[in-house]
């Protein structure tokens, strides 16, 4: 997807704070972050959004689920951490390439 900030990120044409990075997936601190660690977690094949995950995904989206856990801890974030996933317009999507927040360590109502 030539037009999608997600995916410029991964090509390395936008610069982002990277946290983590294999085969399939890329994770990045948030540049706007709304918690003391907050980075989020998508996958390299362009998905817009979870209502657009068909099953050919399950593997992908369940390794980006355990993934969480285990860069919360990398992160800093010892006691546990929130996990959000936005979905379309009405879920508050901003950026339509999926993606997972991971955030905590900041205030407790908010993360
Ligand atoms: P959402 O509202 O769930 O679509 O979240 C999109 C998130 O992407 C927001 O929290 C933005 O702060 C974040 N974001 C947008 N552009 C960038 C960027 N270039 N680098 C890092 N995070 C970004
Ligand atoms: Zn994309």
């Amino acid at each position: 997807m030539s037009d999608c900030i997600f995916c410029k990120i991964i090509a390395g044409e936008i610069p982002s704070r990277k946290v983590y990075e294999d085969e399939d997936v890329y994770a990045f601190h948030d540049i706007h972050p709304f918690a003391r660690v907050h980075f989020m977690i998508i996958p390299k094949l362009h998905i817009a959004s979870l209502a657009d995950a068909q099953p050919a995904h399950q593997a992908l989206l369940g390794k980006m689920l355990l993934l969480a856990p285990r860069l919360a801890k990398e992160q800093g974030l010892d006691s546990g951490f929130k996990t959000l996933i936005n979905t379309g317009r009405g879920g508050g999507q901003e950026v339509f390439h999926i993606h997972i927040h991971v955030f905590g360590g900041g205030d407790p109502v908010r993360g």
